[in-house]
């Protein structure tokens, strides 16, 4: 005999098409916070979800607002009382803009073309959330409850980086009060291997000046004779690369059983190719004993944003007394933007030729890097959930870059499991043209949701 959670799941599965009429309603308000003229489509899309929330049966649905910020939605269902855990699953019901972009739909119209549905939002990120209210309804009509108190937050305001998040954190504490909390806004390396994200890198901008002179002088006459801090800042800033151009300060030992398995990464010699839209005859960065996912994820990077030299048009033969370069630098998961900082200075500003002075400025405030260690009940709770849908547990990942959310998130409630999951693979193009959600990546999703909520229900017993 099926046990409840798997009726649960058919229940479930079944309700995946039709699913997808509530989401092709949510995208058509085409809710997008950068965009002032918009703030009343995110104001109706809330009131809606509220609504919404509240005929599948969910409690206290209702609209979190602050002066000077996009609404939050929040509802809860406690039912399954004191003595069983409650769970917050965070989203956000935000997109991007679409403007300028070479759409091949209406990008705010939901169109099914073979295994995707396309639409501005659709996995990023109104098919997570949407997602977790399918398996709830599911719960809720065959079961009449829920294995464990649920709590649901959707922000408005995730794609302008969150702004007022922490805000509403402190505004409104009950609706983010949690033992567990899934945040469903994340990866999958593939339709076929689900992600579970356990890493951000950070970010720290800095200028890096040199001066020579009091005003450029002629190169024929002082050329040979004077430093060029132009040169200067060349060699000073190449000291901190390897002979392939990587960040050589402040690497990270990588852990070799999680090495082992970032191989699963699809992260192909073909896929870097055309992903980073390579021209005929250039190779990725050789290895050197790491994966991609090592190099993308877990090791520190640096970038140059802008330079002061002279821009073509601007030539003249002359030695510039002034020289600055902005760079970008990538801070590793369990590394601090200053220790990173240190590092960079201490390289950039020993031994500099000819008395020149070099100058390293932190440019805005650094974001921070989040290392997590996904182990303990929840992981394993999370890993069975997906075992049942997925046939897999979900893989370790990291991502490169860094979301506000994730780091406040980890700031705030770093001590509560934290399970980042989501329903975008490498083909959803989130944040450009295109976006589209895997069909089999949603329902597997729903499935795992449902199953989810039965295991995490075994954290309190
Ligand atoms: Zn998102």
């Amino acid at each position: 005999m099926a046990s409840s959670s798997q009726r649960v799941a058919e229940r479930a599965k079944s309700a995946v098409p039709g699913s997808f009429e509530r989401l092709a309603r949510y995208l058509a308000f085409a809710p997008i916070s950068s965009e002032p003229a918009s703030a009343p489509k995110l104001q109706e899309l809330a009131q809606t979800l509220v609504t919404d929330l509240a005929t599948l049966g969910m409690s206290r649905a209702r609209v979190l607002t602050l002066e000077g910020a996009h609404p939050c939605v929040a509802a809860e269902w406690m039912g399954a009382g004191k003595d069983k855990p409650t769970v917050l699953i965070y989203g956000h019901f935000d997109v991007q803009p679409v403007a300028g972009e070479p759409w091949t739909t209406a990008p705010h119209d939901l169109v099914r073309k073979g295994s995707r549905v396309y639409g501005r939002g659709s996995a990023d990120d109104m098919g997570g959330w949407l997602s977790h209210f399918v398996a709830i309804e599911s719960w809720l009509a065959e079961e009449k409850s829920l294995p464990c108190n649920i709590k649901l937050l959707i922000e408005g305001e995730e794609e302008i980086g969150s702004p007022n998040l922490s805000r509403f954190m402190d505004a409104y504490p009950d609706a983010f009060a949690s033992d567990a909390m899934v945040l469903t806004d994340c990866d999958n390396p593939s339709t076929d291997i689900p992600g579970l994200t356990v890493s951000l890198r950070g970010l720290l901008e800095i200028e890096v000046a040199i001066s020579s002179a009091a005003s450029d002088v002629h190169s024929g006459i002082w050329g040979n004779i004077v430093p060029d801090p132009a040169m200067t800042l060349i060699s000073i800033v190449a000291r901190l690369v390897d002979a392939d151009g990587r960040l050589r300060l402040g690497r990270k030992e990588i852990d070799p059983a999680w090495l082992a398995s970032s191989h699963d990464v699809p992260l192909t010699d073909a896929v870097i190719r055309s992903g980073a839209r390579l021209l005929p005859g250039v190779s990725p960065l050789p290895l050197r004993g790491l994966s991609p996912a090592a190099w993308g994820w877990r090791e520190p990077a640096v970038t140059v944003l802008s330079t002061t030299f002279p821009a073509p048009g601007k030539e003249k033969n002359a030695v510039r007394g002034t020289s600055s370069m902005k760079l970008s630098l990538r801070v590793a998961p369990g590394q601090t933007a200053k220790e990173l900082l240190a590092l960079v200075t201490a390289e950039l500003t020993r031994e500099v030729p000819g008395g020149l002075t070099v100058n390293v400025k932190e440019m805005s405030a650094a974001s921070s890097s989040w290392d997590y260690e996904a182990k303990g009940p929840a992981f394993d709770a999370s890993d069975r959930a997906y075992e049942k849908a997925w046939g897999r547990k979900p893989l370790r990942i990291g991502i490169g870059g860094s979301i506000p959310f994730v780091a406040l998130f980890g700031q705030r409630f770093g001590n509560l499991p934290l399970i980042l999951n989501g329903v975008i693979d490498p083909e959803t193009g989130a944040h450009g043209p295109n976006e589209s959600m895997d069909v089999g990546v949603y329902e597997k999703t729903v499935i795992a949701n449902v199953y989810l909520y039965e295991e995490l229900a075994t954290l309190k017993s």
